[in-house]
């Protein structure tokens, strides 16, 4: 399967990513990518950029040679109504926007309430990817939220990085599976996303294209495999 676009990855704009916007688009396009997306954590999470930097974008380029830039967030959900860290109108201006449950800001709820949550973020339609649904410590109703997704239009991620098995979050391997099985009954497409926080790993998705043979999950449902696709992500605004 050729990759067209890595949609998940951070920089040192967050206190916790080690390379620059540059050294990721190098990455990129050394890795064969024709799209990547920046999509920095979103104002709530720890150390990460003020909305300053996101309402800033219209000055980075989005044309590199063959790669083209795409400079999104990866919005935090707050609540179990699925409110995010950032003003629609400033979601709004994003090229697309991922959104993800992360422990620094919200507290983990039942599986009835995480599922709540990640449902009511992906009725946002600025919301175009949701970020890691993959974490134990998160526990989601795989069924409803894949049914969900498909009703909204909405993207569910499968993060390489979720596979590696020093990533904080819980059980990635066995929750991924579940995702990709619901994914296939229901005909739900997935992008995969490295959520690389140094450019090394741009890219790169080796364990979560394994894990794609493995499941002889179809092609057609992996929207990276097709550079068309980014016109599902991005958001009609900007395009
Ligand atoms: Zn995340
Ligand atoms: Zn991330």
């Amino acid at each position: 399967m050729k990759i067209y676009m890595d949609l998940h990855t951070h920089t040192a704009a967050c206190d916790h990513g080690y390379s620059t916007l540059k050294e990721n688009i190098d990455a990129a396009k050394e890795a064969g990518l024709a799209c990547l997306g920046l999509s920095e954590h979103g104002p709530a999470a720890p150390g990460s950029p003020r909305p300053v930097f996101f309402r800033n974008y219209k000055c980075i380029p989005r044309e590199y040679g063959s790669l083209r830039l795409l400079c999104g967030v990866e919005a935090n959900i707050m609540d179990y109504d699925g409110k995010l860290d950032m003003e629609q109108d400033l979601l709004e201006r994003m090229d697309y926007v991922i959104a993800s449950m992360h422990i620094s800001c919200v507290k983990p709820g039942t599986c009835r309430e995480n599922t709540r949550a990640s449902i009511r973020a992906m009725e946002n339609p600025c919301v175009r990817i949701l970020g890691h649904p993959d974490d134990s410590r998160f526990p989601l109703d795989y069924e409803e939220l894949v049914k969900a997704a498909g009703r909204e239009g909405v993207a569910l991620e499968l993060n390489n990085s979720s596979l590696n098995p020093q990533n904080v979050r819980q059980n990635g391997r066995e929750n991924i599976r579940t995702l990709l099985r619901n994914c296939q009954k229901y005909g739900v497409p997935i992008v995969m996303g490295t959520d690389s926080h140094i450019c090394y790993t741009v890219g790169k998705f080796e364990e979560s294209l394994k894990l794609l043979d493995e499941m002889e999950f179809p092609e057609e449902l992996v929207l990276n495999a097709d550079l068309e696709n980014i016109r599902k992500i991005v958001l009609a605004k900007t395009f």
